[in-house]
């Protein structure tokens, strides 16, 4: 066993080194926990080993259960994490979870440093009345839902409705209005959860309301998902031309998207309602206020109509005119953007949703260093970005995490490369390691084969282990 060092001693000859590889552990089996574990082992000259932990059996985070089934384009990434997950070095514990099967300081004992990659978890609260009636929905929930996620596979979701509304104009919402109007054949093709696709073939909808509090040219969603809105067969996306103006295009610069998503949607407005039953209808400049419902169940929403102010920042708020409106809507999703969970042991900002950090190193809730760890991704700036975004800046982290090499203080188990499968068998916890992953994946892709889609997703934790279980019984 390497012996332990107290702080000030220069390090970095050993650490990293064939003698004492650098043990890393990465929590989160996200798009930024694979990039942190792909920026690691391309550093030149540093021996490293990295463990990566979920708290579900099946890796890749918001990839499997996050991005929409109609974007498997999307999901090819997964292969640069299959070609991580096969370098020397590394390992996966899927089923294990951070705060209940080991605690931070096992981490600390057992690992040089620690990378938090957990995400964003939950969803932001809107703070209106009525949020919490049946069929009113978050994102998270509802994206969740139809991805067959197990925190959500059992949400009770009623589309029996004709009419509804989604909350907020960032490419969530794109996800969510596509889901619900595309043609159910398309997405019979994908990996979208049986149940999920059962009720949208039933579904009646026939309107969406589109509501964004600003205006056009602040929209959150990028060109290309507004037009693949405006591009689905049988739908119309319209919008009122007085909010999608010349006015609009004013203050911003040619070929930027927030210019490209102005004249989509100029051009669109000059096409009028469109001859189609199926709507998208955008109301911009619109605030929910209330939610309202009827024996405990959504029956419409309230807004106010707003006007932009400057926000002090060079940019632009919306500010109620008093002036309310409303709509007769069944469902209600609110997809105004997502923020962290706080995990046991782990510092978290409870306003920011985040978990603190200094250009990626952790920083205590009273803003004092932590020693040795390190967040990435969501987790660290907030719910922004595509899923390439994660790369650079989990390679930024990464960097800090070498800069603090000769500082670092080797893990007292840090070189043993049996001691955290010890303290999982000692303490009972059936965990899930890549190869084993592998055979849910096959199982997963030859049951959708069958039935001529991607894959079918096995559903729930205890079905995953289930699952597992058998192969593993059959392949024995
Ligand atoms: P987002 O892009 O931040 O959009 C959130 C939307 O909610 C904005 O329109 C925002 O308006 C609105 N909003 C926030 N608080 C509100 C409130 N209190 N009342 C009314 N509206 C409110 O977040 P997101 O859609 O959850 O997406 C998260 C990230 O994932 C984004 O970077 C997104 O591009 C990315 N993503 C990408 C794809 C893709 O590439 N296809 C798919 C899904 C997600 P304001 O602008 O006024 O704040």
């Amino acid at each position: 066993m390497t012996p332990r060092r107290k702080k000030g001693d220069i390090l970095s000859e050993t650490l990293g080194t064939p003698a004492r590889p650098l043990r890393v552990a990465v929590v989160g089996s996200g798009p930024s926990g694979f990039y942190a574990a792909e920026a690691l082992f391309r550093r030149e000259g540093l021996e490293v080993r990295v463990d990566v932990f979920d708290r579900l059996p099946t890796p890749y985070g918001l990839v499997r259960y996050g991005v929409a089934p109609d974007h498997q384009k999307m999901k090819a990434v997964i292969r640069a994490y299959e070609k991580t997950a096969s370098r020397p070095g590394f390992r996966y514990f899927g089923h294990v979870e951070l705060g209940k099967d080991l605690s931070v300081e096992e981490l600390h004992a057992h690992y040089d440093q620690i990378i938090y990659a957990m995400g964003a978890e939950t969803d932001k609260r809107l703070g209106i009345p009525g949020e919490d009636l049946e069929g009113s929905l978050s994102s998270t929930a509802f994206v969740g839902w139809y991805n067959g996620h197990p925190n959500h596979e059992s949400l009770e979701v009623d589309l029996g409705c004709r009419r509804v509304a989604v909350i907020g104009i960032g490419n969530v919402a794109m996800d969510v209005v596509r889901v619900l109007l595309r043609k159910p054949e398309e997405l019979a093709e994908t990996d979208i959860a049986d149940y999920s696709l059962e009720a949208i073939r039933r579904s009646p909808i026939r309107e969406i309301y589109l509501l964004g509090r600003r205006g056009a040219g602040q929209a959150a969603f990028t060109p290309k998902e507004i037009e693949e809105v405006g591009k689905l067969e049988g739908v119309d996306l319209v919008v009122d031309p007085a909010q999608a103006g010349e006015a609009e295009l004013e203050g911003l610069e040619p070929g930027t998207p927030e210019y490209k998503n102005v004249e989509y949607l100029r051009a669109k407005a000059a096409e009028g309602e469109g001859s189609h039953e199926r709507k998208v209808r955008l109301i911009l400049l619109a605030s929910p206020v209330e939610i309202l419902g009827a024996d405990g169940r959504v029956t419409g929403l309230r807004y106010e109509k707003n006007t932009l102010v400057d926000n002090g920042r060079g940019g632009l708020k919306a500010q109620g005119t008093g002036e309310t409106a409303e709509l007769e809507v069944g469902l209600v999703i609110r997809a105004v953007g997502y923020r962290g969970l706080r995990v046991p042991g782990v510092p978290f900002h409870e306003a920011w949703g985040i978990i603190p950090n200094e250009e990626g190193r952790v920083r205590g809730e009273d803003g004092s260093p932590r020693t040795a760890e390190y967040v990435v991704g969501w987790a660290k700036r907030g719910p922004s970005g595509l899923i390439g975004t994660n790369k650079g800046d989990s390679a930024a982290t990464v960097e800090k995490m070498i800069e603090d090499l000769p500082s670092t203080e080797p893990a007292p188990h840090g070189g043993e490369d049996a001691a955290t499968i010890r303290l999982l068998e000692d303490r009972g916890v059936e965990w899930v390691s890549f190869e084993d992953w592998k055979l849910l994946d096959r199982l997963e892709t030859e049951r959708g084969e069958a039935r001529g889609r991607v894959r079918e997703k096995i559903l729930g934790v205890e079905g995953a282990m289930a699952a597992l279980r058998e192969a593993k019984a059959q392949n024995a």
